[in-house]
């Protein structure tokens, strides 16, 4: 089965673009393929007239460090995230919740850009972004520009980006420093689609004496149509002392606030309620932990 007719390979973002706009809304972006041609495949699309591949520009397949920020190109695999010191120490719910994708030969060519353009609310790598507040650097309507990555969602599989015109670039998230520290932790079904019956990222600040949170950032996946924040939840442990009442409190906050629904793909209602209190409290202690450990900043 054709899946397309033409195929580019830019070296440059400005190629990049001057491509999407020969084909005029006719070509699409493609990165891993690993969501993009498996749908052509499945859904029987007529071929695309041309696939733009971002993989072998320089700027997009980097991950580097830039004064006190930590920036991924959208290009950058899922492997090499997790192969990446750089992101271990910035980020440990990254490289966790990267390190679940798939298998090693999806996790090998599939990329955190994808995972994000593809917009579905439950994404591994967009889960730990959203709970590190990050940004997402684009090209939209022709203006390139950082965004709070959660303004990038509109709902299942619609993002702002139309992957036809506009180009995710980088990612940036502000490098961690000392008291901070992140964990992931999902619970998927063992067989059948790849969606997680529900991902928890948590990302937390403790004081220096790391008796009490200053603040916490928590995105529990999927209980909406868009990835967002457990506002609830976080506001409950923001300068409480670090101890089994205040993790129950939270816990208990974020079971009373998010509501899961019953989804035949992926577990009823009842079951993912509980599960907001076993990821939580699991990326919480671990989070703590981490926080808590002198060589982890
Ligand atoms: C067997 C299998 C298992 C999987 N398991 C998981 C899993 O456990 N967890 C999970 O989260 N996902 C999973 N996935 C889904 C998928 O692998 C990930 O979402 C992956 O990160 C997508 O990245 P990609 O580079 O392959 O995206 P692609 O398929 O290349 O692109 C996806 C979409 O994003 C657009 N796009 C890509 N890059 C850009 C860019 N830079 N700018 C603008 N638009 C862009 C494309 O046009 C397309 O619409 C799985 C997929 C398979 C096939």
């Amino acid at each position: 089965m054709k899946l397309w007719n033409h195929y580019h390979t830019p070296q440059t973002v400005d190629e990049a673009l001057a491509l999407l706009r020969q084909y005029a809304g006719q070509a699409r972006i493609v990165a891993g393929g690993t969501d993009l041609l498996i749908e052509g495949r499945a859904e029987q699309h007529p071929p695309h007239e041309a696939l733009v591949d971002i993989t072998s520009i320089p700027e997009l397949v980097t991950i580097q460090q830039d004064g006190d920020w930590l920036v991924i190109g959208a290009g950058v695999t899922h492997a090499q995230i997790v192969k990446s010191a750089l992101v271990q120490q910035a980020a440990a719910c990254l490289v966790e919740s990267c390190g679940v994708v798939g298998g090693p030969q999806v996790r090998n060519v599939a990329t955190l850009g994808g995972n994000v353009a593809h917009a579905l609310p439950a994404g591994d790598g967009t889960v730990s972004l959203v709970a590190l507040d990050a940004q997402a650097e684009v090209i939209l309507n022709g203006e390139r520009r950082w965004l709070p990555i959660q303004d990038l969602y509109l709902g299942p599989a619609k993002s702002r980006l139309d992957p036809s015109r506009d180009l995710l670039l980088r990612f940036r998230l502000s490098r961690a420093t000392s008291g901070q520290a992140s964990a992931f932790n999902r619970v998927m079904r063992p067989q059948g689609v790849a969606l997680p019956v529900l991902g928890c990222a948590t990302w937390v600040q403790l004081n220096a004496e790391r008796t009490h949170y200053v603040s916490a950032r928590i995105c529990i996946a999927p209980v909406g149509p868009t990835p967002s924040r457990a506002v609830v939840a976080e506001a409950v442990l923001a300068g409480q002392p670090v101890s089994e009442d205040t993790l129950r409190s939270a816990v208990a906050a974020a079971q009373e606030s998010l509501h899961p629904r019953t989804s035949k793909y992926r577990a009823t209602h009842e079951y993912r309620h509980e599960l907001i209190a076993v990821l939580l409290r699991r990326t919480l202690t671990t989070a703590v932990e981490r926080a808590c450990t002198p060589a982890a900043v």
